[in-house]
């Protein structure tokens, strides 16, 4: 008998029909044998709702009575998941992330699990029940709730099935499984059978919202295999596992993008040594993240351009912040786009086959799309277009990489 954690997104649980489906698919799963601990989000639309609401009555919320209100999402649906499985006989104990012990940090909106305390969930299903879990919140030292940042519960999920030893975390949501790029804009986008942790990872963090981060951070640190699976249609998902060494490695293994950077330009700084840390740590002491930089020297070497990008939410403030430095700093002039969009290649493949970036740039070349940044690491390259490009350029691309035929 083995302990499977299965986690439900928003969509999938998403109205009191969708609840009862997925209480049958647990049913259907225990009748398996195995013991099953379930995680869910809030229905579809009320984490946002309750974003809304919070924001109607101040701008930024109280930080701490923001995740007091947005927790509750979460419990209105592990209480009708079990109405639901009771309903159906089947024994069934809902907890919220404080029952549990879900122990974080106190770094409210984006707290971190410290520990899971297991030994409640233990004695359910030792006593033949199904235990579900509310995602996307824990609690910290003094009691108080946290939530662990949008699209938490993926890592509640993953957590739990470190802390239980699960065979499987099932990450059950609206498509079925990881795909070449979001099929939602490439139509012909091809779901992966498999997907290394690494690649998962850079995919993640580089705009694929199908799986938060840190859940596939966790899992790669304690190596729990995660399979992403449709509620709605039974199929093989795509597993999330170790590199496969015995494979032979797809060049590129998906293409990811992200819409929420803006991008800064401070232009005729005077080139001497420190300029960087002036103009970047006045905006990482407002804490705010840089993601892509680029310097570049003028031609007589007595100035310099320096382009870095930023998430749209801090954009104004860091513009703010870097012309307040650039006029200190006597700096020509500084401007900035949140019009732009970051479109990425990632493939463990690249570590051993050169050209890839040629023919990025050449296949983005030949749609007259102009590169404003380019980034690259061992497995990933980025690049900088105006976002009116999008789609055409994220498709292009997967045509380019040949992405919709099997490596
Ligand atoms: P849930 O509410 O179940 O957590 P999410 O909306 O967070 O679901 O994640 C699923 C969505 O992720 C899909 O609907 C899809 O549009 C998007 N997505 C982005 N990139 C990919 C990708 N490479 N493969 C599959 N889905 C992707
Ligand atoms: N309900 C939360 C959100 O919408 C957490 C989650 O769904 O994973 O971000
Ligand atoms: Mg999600």
């Amino acid at each position: 008998m083995a302990l499977i954690v299965q986690k439900y997104g928003g969509t999938s649980v998403g109205s009191v029909e969708r609840i009862n489906h997925v209480a049958e698919k647990v049913i259907a799963a225990r009748a398996k044998g195995d013991d099953i601990v379930v995680v869910v989000s809030a229905m579809s639309g009320e984490t946002n709702r309750l974003v809304s609401l919070a924001k109607s009555m101040a701008d930024p919320p109280n930080a701490r009575e923001f995740d007091v209100l947005l927790s509750t999402g979460e419990q209105v649906t592990i209480g009708l998941l079990c109405i639901a499985l009771e309903a159906r006989g089947c024994p069934a104990r809902s907890y919220t992330g404080s029952q549990v012990r879900i122990l974080t940090d106190s770094a409210y909106n984006k707290a971190r699990i410290l520990n899971i305390d297991n030994e409640r969930i233990q004695q359910d299903l030792t006593a033949g029940r199904v235990v579900v879990v509310a995602g996307f919140q824990g609690v910290d030292e003094d009691g108080s709730i946290t939530t662990l940042g949008r699209g938490g519960s993926d890592t509640t999920a993953v957590a739990l099935a470190t802390a239980l030893k699960a065979e499987e975390c099932q990450i059950y949501t609206d498509v079925d499984g990881v795909y070449t790029t979001d099929p939602r804009i490439v139509s012909r986008a091809r779901r992966l059978e498999r997907i290394s942790f690494e690649e998962m990872l850079e995919m993640a963090s580089l705009g694929s919202k199908v799986l938060q981060i840190r859940s596939v951070e966790f899992a790669s640190k304690y190596n729990v295999p995660v399979r992403v699976l449709s509620s709605f249609e039974d199929g093989p998902g795509t597993l999330i596992a170790p590199e496969d060494e015995t494979m032979e490695q797809a060049l590129i293994s998906g293409i990811a993008f992200n819409k929420d950077e803006a991008k800064i330009t401070v232009l005729g700084v005077p080139d001497r040594p420190g300029i960087a840390y002036q103009i970047l740590g006045a905006v990482s002491d407002a804490n705010i993240e840089v993601d892509m930089i680029i310097q570049n020297v003028a031609p007589d070497g007595s100035s310099t351009d320096f382009t870095f990008t930023v998430h749209r939410n801090d954009y104004k403030q860091a513009l703010s912040l870097v012309t307040a430095k650039a006029k200190e700093l006597g700096a020509r002039e500084v401007n900035g786009d949140d019009c732009i969009v970051k479109i990425s290649l990632v493939g463990v493949g690249m570590r051993s086959h050169a050209g890839i970036a040629s023919t990025m740039f050449r296949t983005l070349a030949n749609e007259g799309i102009n590169i404003q940044m380019i980034s690259t690491s061992e497995i990933k390259i980025s690049v900088v277009v105006n976002e009116k490009y999008l789609e055409l350029g994220v498709r292009v691309l997967h045509d380019a990489f040949k992405l919709e035929e099997a490596a």
